[in-house]
């Protein structure tokens, strides 16, 4: 398997073109602020989100139940529902009803599952061509990158890039970065593709249990196209995508895009419940990992995670360190919290990646305690051996200063002896923390002393 780079040197890596991160930390926060002013157009945001949180929490307490319910229900209104244990259940699952249809070319809008499962690559493994039809996804698959963010996967693009990439694929006039003329070729060059293949992959937001039927919410209105045109539907969605009810909608669908973009709704929200005559909907249900999640107590609320990426917008490692750095399909706060699930050893730098300001459970509309989690996930990490040897040897160093007060004091006169007389001994390449900034001058004494000295002539 491919050695992944930690969250620090892949930071560092994107850090290296500082105006690309500011404008991608200016763009991000300029999507939160359109968050909040979203969020606070409607007085009873706070009661949304609870009621959301509490929807959430009945359908995880009671998860079999439902997913039974949902399965009796879809399969009654004739959609054919499979269950995949993992990602390579799902993979070869997809695979086998394309090839029943004798399948190779397939469209699929936007789904984070299917990223999860590295679903393109095991199509293309096995002679089918998938194209991406979200703009934003469509952009990454002709760059050959995966998706930095949930909701805006090119976010780490500049127009100008784009332009290059469209050039180079579709064709547009060399030095092209109109968005509008971008936009444009983009859709001429899909429409081609969506009335030329017969299969199309969706992914699901929102499924309901008692009626046995999906949701999927677009702007671009690309996963209808695909399904309308195309003759088998293949939905995948993720065993927690579930809400009790169909009244239970209105509360997801008012936070869903009001936290993603600041929108009041999604263009697109569409309800697929049967397949239409002579055609063939199915449906994959898939756990990889998701019920391990739901029996670590401390975890499990980070299924009530509905993707719309608000912990990301407001995070500011994730703004500055971009999506590519958390190594894994989601990225961002929750990503942090989802991956060391699936791969504690692969993904045991990500809960690291967060000053635990908070600001992700602040804007959370179904209120997940990301950053606690965060928190919690790092004591697992250092319990279960799995922290890095340099930070680990570190913390034993400061625990071992920290417990004893002679010990303490000589390293702090230590640390200010050397940084007054060798300040080469601190400030050199080896200290990550002098890369970024200038170390401060070192005080002439510690609080300590100067205590016991002001103390002694306030008393004499
Ligand atoms: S954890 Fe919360 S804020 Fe982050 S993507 Fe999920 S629902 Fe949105």
């Amino acid at each position: 398997m491919k050695e992944t780079k930690d969250h620090a040197a892949l930071a560092e890596a994107f850090n290296a073109d500082e105006p690309r991160v500011n404008w991608h930390d200016e763009t991000l926060w300029f999507i939160r602020q359109k968050r909040d002013k979203a969020a606070y157009t409607i007085p009873d945001w706070e009661l949304l989100r609870e009621t959301a949180s509490r929807i959430k929490h009945n359908v995880l307490s009671n998860l079999h139940d439902y997913l039974l319910q949902f399965e009796a229900n879809a399969k009654a209104n004739g959609i054919i529902v499979h269950w995949a244990a993992d990602a390579r259940e799902h993979n070869q699952i997809v695979h086998a009803i394309l090839q029943k249809h004798k399948v190779d070319r397939m469209v699929k809008s936007k789904s984070m599952l299917t990223e999860e499962c590295h679903l393109n690559e095991y199509l293309a493994e096995n002679g089918v061509e998938v194209i991406d039809t979200d703009l934003g996804e469509r952009i990454v698959q002709l760059a050959k990158e995966p998706p930095s963010h949930i909701v805006l996967p090119c976010i780490h693009k500049k127009k100008e890039e784009i332009g290059e990439l469209f050039h180079e694929h579709l064709g547009t006039p060399a030095g092209m970065a109109d968005p509008q003329v971008l936009t444009e070729a983009a859709r001429q060059h899909l429409r081609e593709t969506f009335l030329t293949r017969r299969a199309a992959l969706t992914g699901v937001n929102f499924a309901v249990a008692e009626t046995g039927e999906f949701v999927i919410c677009t702007n671009e209105g690309n996963a209808d196209m695909g399904a309308h045109l195309a003759d088998v539907h293949i939905a995948c969605m993720g065993i927690e995508k579930l809400v009790p009810k169909r009244e239970h909608l209105g509360v997801f669908l008012r936070l869903l895009a009001r936290s993603a973009t600041g929108q009041p709704i999604t263009t697109y929200s569409s309800h697929f419940k049967r397949p239409r005559e002579g055609h063939e909907l199915h449906l994959v249900l898939v756990d990889n990992g998701r019920s391990m999640q739901l029996g670590r107590e401390d975890f499990r609320n980070s299924l009530k995670c509905i993707r719309c990426g608000a912990c990301m917008n407001t995070c500011p490692v994730y703004r500055r360190s971009g999506g590519h750095s958390y190594h894994t399909a989601v990225a961002g706060p929750i990503g942090a919290i989802l991956a060391p699930n699936l791969d504690i050893k692969k993904n045991a730098d990500l809960p690291f990646a967060s000053t635990l300001c908070g600001s992700c459970s602040n804007v959370c509309p179904v209120k997940i305690d990301i950053h606690d989690q965060l928190y919690k996930w790092r004591q697992v990490i250092v319990k279960e051996g799995y922290a890095d040897t340099k930070k680990t040897l570190s913390m034993k160093a400061m625990t071992q200063a920290f417990a004893s007060p002679t010990t303490f004091q000589l390293a702090g006169k230590a640390g200010r002896w050397f940084m007054r007389n060798m300040p080469f001994a601190v400030n050199n390449k080896l200290n990550p923390w002098y890369k970024q900034r200038e170390m401060p001058a070192p005080p002439k004494e510690s609080f300590g002393e100067w205590y016991l000295k002001n103390r002694k002539k306030k008393n004499e």
